[in-house]
């Protein structure tokens, strides 16, 4: 992450967007920032909304070295400013939705092993439950058994009860 913030600035309109700082691994900006959430866009919704509303004048990208920056920041109008924090706010929203449907589908997992478990359980149980008449099936019954066991054993691994 360079450390430097950036402003896309229209002189004609007398107005900039923040950029704020660019990262060279993922050659993206921060986005703008809200106070309010001490958070980031991390997206290009506001960068694309500037380019838009001011297709066809010159802009210039200045970064907080710039002998400008200050100037622009203190005297030009910050686009969409008002926007930002429910902007940010919708992002968060959406983001919280986003782990509730992946924790939702992790619990529809857990739920189908379950029911998987109880199956291999009573196949297991009646296997447990066989009388062999002869050697060779016996061995026949410990290999199910074996099987069965191990089965049920991956599955608890798998799902990671609280209570064993
Ligand atoms: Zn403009």
């Amino acid at each position: 992450m360079y450390t430097q913030s950036n402003l896309l600035v229209c002189d004609t309109d007398g107005t900039y967007t923040c950029l704020n700082r660019y990262d060279p691994r993922t050659h993206l900006f921060e986005g703008e920032y809200s106070l309010v959430h001490n958070a980031y866009a991390h997206d290009a919704y506001f960068l694309s909304r500037f380019l838009m509303d001011h297709r066809g004048h010159q802009l210039m990208l200045i970064d907080s070295d710039d002998a400008r920056y200050s100037e622009v920041r203190h005297t030009y109008q910050h686009y969409m400013e008002d926007d930002v924090p429910r902007y940010v706010d919708e992002l968060m929203q959406r983001q919280l939705e986003a782990e509730w449907d992946h924790h939702r589908q992790q619990d529809m997992g857990q739920l189908q092993l379950l029911i998987v478990k109880k199956l291999i359980e009573q196949e297991w149980e009646a296997v447990q439950a066989k009388e062999s008449k002869s050697e060779r099936e016996t061995y026949v019954l410990l290999g199910q058994d074996f099987a069965f066991r191990r089965s049920v054993q991956t599955i608890n691994r798998v799902v990671e009860f609280p209570h064993g």
